[in-house]
């Protein structure tokens, strides 16, 4: 039995890679310093939030997109990168928060330089966090419309509440740059050049036999798999080919088979063939079969339509129309696989 190579979802670093890869988080990470300088000129408590959200969002895309380009696929290896490029940027927005909390301080009167020398001596950063905590902070939304409209309501947030804060801020911004990465992640990507693929459909064999091809998969026969018998019992079981092929080196193409039939009004498809690396004459050849099948799909239902139809008699002076012809027999199935 011929074994054919399949496309590699999951590529993790090489060393060169896993260094790119922390470049590329501390780059995307330093995002959360001008992250900060906006929340904190805002006081209404909806802008942070959409803030972070747009962060999370960004970091998802450039984790991902970054990433994937370098040669580090896999939804999972991409999804931990993002995370971890998101938790730096809030580490890195609270460092711009205490750099400006000093500068608060230094630029505050004193009486002498030695008390001021001794006020920053006694917040180091962990002090400042507790002191944010302890402090809280003032939110302010204004009634824009109603009965109320211009009063404005103050909240504040103190001790825990802080913490809360803080917790749904990481979710905003963590949330959405993994879900993306995992996305941009589990794209189909050329082996060779990283770029994402371009996927079509190739064709179609039906119907088919299930259990023939099931046991086909079971037991790695590719040649079965390629390759399908057209059974004659009715069914809605059938083949379809789907062909992965690289927009910018013009080399890679693979080519996925998955199993579809119909269950109630639920369309069920299993893939019995996942990505299977081609050589070039097996897949002209392939193309080439589900070429004559699809032409002999479309002539069996042109020719089977005039007879569906026939919504009304036709009138009674036209002329009879002669019988339509027979439909075109079905394509003689190959009995050997073309790399045999
Ligand atoms: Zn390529």
């Amino acid at each position: 039995m011929t074994s054919l190579p399949t496309y590699v979802s999951e590529n993790k670093f090489t060393s060169a890679g896993a260094l790119i890869g922390v470049a590329v988080c501390f780059a995307v990470g330093f995002a959360g310093w001008p992250y900060q300088m906006a929340i904190t000129a805002m006081t209404n408590p909806e802008g942070p939030g959409f803030i972070a959200l747009i962060l999370g969002i960004l970091i998802g895309i450039l984790v991902g997109k970054l990433m994937c380009r370098l040669g580090c696929r896999g939804g999972r290896n991409v999804m931990w990168f993002a995370v971890a490029a998101g938790a730096l940027a809030l580490v890195v927005g609270h460092v711009q928060a205490y750099v400006a909390f000093r500068q608060g301080i230094l630029q505050t009167d004193f009486e002498t330089d030695g008390e001021r020398e001794f006020v920053l001596e006694q917040y180091g950063f962990f002090d400042y966090i507790n002191w944010r905590v302890e402090s809280g902070w003032v939110t302010t939304s204004t009634e824009l419309k109603g009965p109320n409209k211009g009063k404005v309501t103050t909240t504040e947030y103190k001790g825990a509440n802080v913490y809360f804060l803080w917790l749904g801020e990481a979710f905003l911004i963590l949330a959405p740059a993994a879900f993306i990465a995992l996305y941009l992640g589990r794209q189909t990507r050329c082996q060779k050049c990283h770029k994402q693929m371009w996927s079509r459909q190739l064709g179609t064999v039906q119907p088919v036999d299930p259990r023939v091809l099931k046991a086909a998969e079971h037991a790695g026969d590719l040649q079965t798999l390629l390759y399908p018998q057209q059974v004659s019992a009715r069914g809605d079981s059938r083949m379809v080919y789907i062909l992965y092929s690289c927009p910018a080196c013009g080399q890679s193409a693979y080519v996925s088979g998955d199993l579809r039939w119909t269950e109630g009004n639920k369309l069920m498809s299993q893939t019995l063939l996942d990505r299977a690396i081609l050589p070039p004459e097996t897949l002209t050849q392939l193309t080439t079969r589900l070429a004559v099948f699809a032409e002999v799909d479309a002539t069996r239902r042109s020719v089977a339509q005039p007879a569906a139809w026939s919504p009304s008699p036709p009138p009674l002076n036209a002329p009879m129309l002669p019988p339509a012809p027979p439909a075109p027999i079905m394509p003689k199935p190959r009995d050997r696989a073309p790399w045999e």
